[in-house]
């Protein structure tokens, strides 16, 4: 098929890529000139394991970028809008879909051949077949369902290992609003026998992504919960309640002769300083408002929240129940991107972390294999130190805390063994055994 993607962020370059590698005919459409100009050069812009591959084998051949949203359509039978939807101002901001749809119906505008335009973003349930409907009709003078079809198709990936998540595709949802849009969506996945397909309307699609990921959050801030009252308590360790947690039936299965199997939902049943990312804070928020907004107040939503907004926090008081004063301390922060295997700091607990730390006085040094780049964006200029190495970024510290799950930080005690003073570590991650460091504090245990 003959597909242009408008948005080259995460979603869209990651979905045009793959795309392009199962032989449709890609066009990336941003507005973003520099972005445009690293894929056409085979550059992937962001860190995604396996898309710098992926994208030099088909840059210029299946797949090509361009500015131009109105030649890229016009190229195109099946257009893609995988722009941003922030929060903002208490909602949704759905300000990029109301433009590229508007563009887009532009570009339909005294065209006659038949054309899909399907929502890839995440959208509060009703958008597609509200504001993208009434868009999309306004400019191009065509009426959906004659004129061009329109659909919704969420997208599942988890930054870090997209590539893989696309490829082996666990479901496909199809939300169109009529046979031949959901035809047209279906047609993008051919080849991807046996994924499990549901067939839906625009608005039940819309809300199967917001469950997906309302339901993960909310494992998460159910875990952080029990670690705080544990660490309240004293002398419960909150990862041998989960691990207890995580043998249940429900979670694994124990079949005689054979390994047990775990449920990856058990990945999200693990204490921590909390959810960041594109999705999880922003998905949850957007639902919440979004039910508010109808009179349907999503209590749960809320408190889920309300508990990750506070969780980063919880290090910083670890750390000042041994240093009480931080003024002029060193404190090494591990870790700025919102999870391991990814370049993105959007809503990263580690930037609560530090703010906290600068507002006391700390001197803070900062280190990420691969966002520390970043750092200057994050905090200002200046503010804080950033570290080139694990082992430079430990030098002078007497306080380290973790914050990603980088696979590095694994080598925190070899590196800090035999110092005198100990540091303190306060682990975020409960990623470090408590007696492999002199001095550990960690979610779910307080110190040890
Ligand atoms: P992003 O912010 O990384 O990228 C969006 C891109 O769209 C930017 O490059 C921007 O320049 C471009 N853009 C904005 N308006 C445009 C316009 N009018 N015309 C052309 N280009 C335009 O966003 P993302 O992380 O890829 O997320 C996109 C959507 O997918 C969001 O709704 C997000 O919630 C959803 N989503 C994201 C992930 C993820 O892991 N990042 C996973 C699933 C779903």
């Amino acid at each position: 098929m003959r597909v242009a993607i408008v948005g080259t962020g995460y979603v869209g370059i990651v979905t045009g890529v793959c795309l392009a590698h199962r032989g449709h005919d890609v066009i990336c459409v941003d507005l973003d000139r520099s972005k445009v100009d690293r894929i056409n050069a085979g550059e992937a812009p962001i860190h995604e394991v396996g898309l710098p591959e992926r994208l030099k084998s088909v840059a210029g051949r299946r797949l090509r970028a361009t500015t131009d949203l109105k030649a890229a359509v016009a190229a195109s039978e099946v257009t893609l809008i995988a722009v941003g939807t922030p929060f903002a101002g208490g909602a949704i901001d759905l300000q990029f879909i109301e433009q590229s749809a508007r563009d887009i119906g532009r570009a339909l505008r005294g065209t006659t051949d038949y054309h899909v335009v399907v929502v890839r973003s995440t959208v509060v349930p009703g958008t597609t077949e509200g504001l993208v409907r009434r868009a999309l009709e306004e400019e191009s003078g065509r009426q959906s369902g004659a004129g061009f079809g329109l659909g919704m198709n969420p997208e599942f990936l988890t930054e870090g290992q997209a590539i893989e998540d696309f490829e082996s595709q666990d479901r496909i949802v199809i939300g169109g609003i009529d046979a031949r849009s959901c035809a047209a969506i279906d047609a993008l996945y051919e080849g991807f026998d046996g994924v499990p397909r549901v067939q839906a309307n625009p608005a039940t699609a819309e809300m199967i992504k917001y469950a997906s990921n309302a339901l993960l959050a909310t494992a998460i801030s159910f875990t952080n919960e029990m670690a705080n009252l544990a660490g309240t308590l004293g002398n419960i360790d909150i990862v041998n309640v989960m691990r207890g947690v995580h043998l249940s039936r429900y979670l694994t299965r124990a079949e005689p002769g054979k390994a047990p199997w775990t449920a990856p939902l058990a990945n999200f049943l693990m204490a921590g300083c909390g959810y960041g990312g594109s999705c999880l804070p922003k998905d949850v928020k957007a639902l919440a408002s979004a039910g508010a907004s109808v009179g349907s107040p999503m209590r749960l939503l809320e408190t889920v929240e309300a508990i990750n907004t506070a969780q980063p926090a919880r290090l910083v008081a670890l750390l000042r129940d041994e240093m009480p004063d931080l003024k002029g301390r060193r404190v090494t922060v591990l870790g700025l991107a919102f999870k391991q295997d990814t370049d993105d700091v959007r809503e990263t607990p580690a930037r609560p972390v530090v703010e906290q730390l600068l507002a006391a006085g700390a001197a803070v040094t900062v280190y990420d294999p691969i966002a520390g780049g970043q750092a200057e964006t994050l905090f200002g200029k200046g503010r804080v130190q950033v570290a080139g190495s694990l082992q430079a970024s430990l030098a002078e510290a007497e306080a380290v805390i973790l914050i990603t799950r980088w696979a590095e930080f694994e080598r925190v005690p070899q590196l800090l063994a035999g110092r005198s003073p100990a540091p303190l570590l306060v682990d975020g991650r409960r990623m470090i055994e408590p007696g492999a460091v002199s001095r550990y504090a960690g979610i779910g245990l307080g110190a040890a």
